[in-house]
């Protein structure tokens, strides 16, 4: 009988440890939580979006994209959603996002664990894996609770994301000790920080407000998102703004200039300063006797109007004509190309995932196994893979895991 260890029992060790099982093999998840699952309760605010009817690699990020196209390939990605529907959960679609009908992310680790049962995976809780090392044709795993012994590994380990500065991770260690590199992880999915020179956070902290929101590197437009923003006391967060997290995460790693430029009026004006000019004018003649902070108010929220007229430095009990061609321009700059030097990411303790980890090119896409280390496989987030929001990371997760249990199961 074949012998193997799932290292963590994620989102990923779940899935692999499914696929893997079989009557000829015996696998075990070590897994060092009390519980199995533990990050899948807290998915989607407890609702675990975990598929999105749109799928192409735009929504998937690697530093190394042609072994992330090898291996994120449309039918497995519905082979996913097949095999979430095979474990017997029904679907409710939202926009193309994937939740449980149940809404409770909870149905899904619980369909995860029924399916584990009905395998007879033998599920090791409280036990966290020290080191993992091969002896000859075995793997050595070095544990709190000994040492066990298997002719295959899937290291699942996940990541650093959503826990405490103090959170003793070794994920990486274990990869690294079988010689496997790791591109820098920084935290992706994640609130960003914004210079405060103006003074203008206090102001606008608690408004949640519509916009589109352009990331830019040196002067380049790296990437757009349309969504609401939520405007804090530390800067800027929502789902758009997670979206370009992992972009700022990892040009500020490099020292590049993080800009963000955020339009005001999605929908209303374009970025166009005298299509936004035409439209304050046509604001003007329609409500008559407006100041122009009455008039903008009519538009925007109060305090983002505050925000928008101190930093044009333009008095809000003055009318539209009365301000200057100069000032007119300023303030329609502002209204649609608001821009915000990103100073940093929030922490790790606030992403959602983290962008890096083990290198793609040293992973076979078809199988997941290490190309290093024969019988050796890693799936999930520990990989250098990282998705948008929209249930990405889960689908890569459970894909991923999906890949390497038929590998090791089978071979
Ligand atoms: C708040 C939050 C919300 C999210 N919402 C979504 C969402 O809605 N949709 C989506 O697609 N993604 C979401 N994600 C991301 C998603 O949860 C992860 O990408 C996914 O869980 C990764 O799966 P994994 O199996 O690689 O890692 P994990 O699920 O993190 O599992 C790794 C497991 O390994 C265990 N482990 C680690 N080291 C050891 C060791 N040395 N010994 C033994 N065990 C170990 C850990 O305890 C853990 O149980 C969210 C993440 C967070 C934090």
């Amino acid at each position: 009988m074949k012998t193997i260890g799932i290292i963590g029992g994620g989102a990923s060790g779940m899935v692999a440890s499914i696929y893997a099982s079989k009557k000829e093999n015996k696998v075990t998840i070590l897994e060092r939580n009390d519980i199995i699952g533990k990050k899948i309760l807290v998915t989607g605010n407890g609702r675990c979006n975990y598929f999105n009817s749109r799928q192409n690699l735009s929504y998937y990020h690697s530093d190394n994209f042609e072994n992330l196209e090898k291996i994120i390939t449309i039918d497995r990605v519905f082979e996913v959603e097949k095999f979430i529907r095979k474990i017997g959960i029904i679907p409710k679609i939202k926009d193309g996002y994937y939740y449980p009908f149940s809404n409770q992310a909870a149905t899904i680790r619980n369909a995860l664990l029924i399916e584990l049962k009905h395998k007879n995976v033998e599920i090791k809780t409280n036990v966290l894996v020290k080191d993992v090392r091969k002896d000859r044709e075995l793997f050595e795993v070095i544990t709190n609770d000994g040492t066990m012994k298997f002719d295959k590994v899937i290291i699942t380990t996940g990541s650093i994301a959503s826990f405490k500065k103090d959170y003793y991770f070794n994920g990486y260690q274990l990869a690294t000790n079988f010689k496997h590199s790791i591109t820098p992880v920084l935290p992706a999915l994640v609130q960003l920080e914004v210079l405060d020179d103006k003074k203008f956070l206090k102001k606008w902290a608690g408004v949640r407000s519509d916009a589109v929101v352009s990331l830019y590197e040196d002067g380049k437009l790296i990437k757009e998102e349309v969504g609401e923003v939520q405007f804090t006391d530390y800067g800027i967060s929502g789902i758009c703004v997670f979206n370009l997290s992992r972009f700022v995460s990892r040009g500020l790693y490099l020292n590049v200039s993080e800009v963000i430029k955020i339009n005001f009026l999605p929908n209303l004006s374009s970025f166009d300063i005298n299509d936004c000019l035409s439209l304050l004018e046509e604001q003007d003649n329609l409500a008559k006797d407006r100041t122009i902070r009455e008039l903008l108010a009519g538009i925007l929220n109060e305090k983002l109007v505050d925000v928008i007229l101190d930093i044009s430095s333009i008095d809000g009990f003055l009318y539209f004509n009365d301000l200057t061609d100069l000032e007119k321009v300023k303030l329609a700059s502002n209204l649609i190309s608001f821009e915000v030097k990103i100073t940093a990411t929030r922490p790790y303790s606030c992403a959602q995932v983290v962008t890096g980890g083990v290198k793609l090119d040293e992973i076979d896409s078809d199988t997941m196994e290490s190309k290093l280390v024969k019988g050796l496989y890693f799936a999930g987030e520990i990989l250098d893979v990282d998705g948008d929001c929209g249930g990405y990371n889960l689908t890569f997760a459970f894909l991923s895991g999906m890949l390497a249990g038929i590998s090791c199961g089978e071979r």
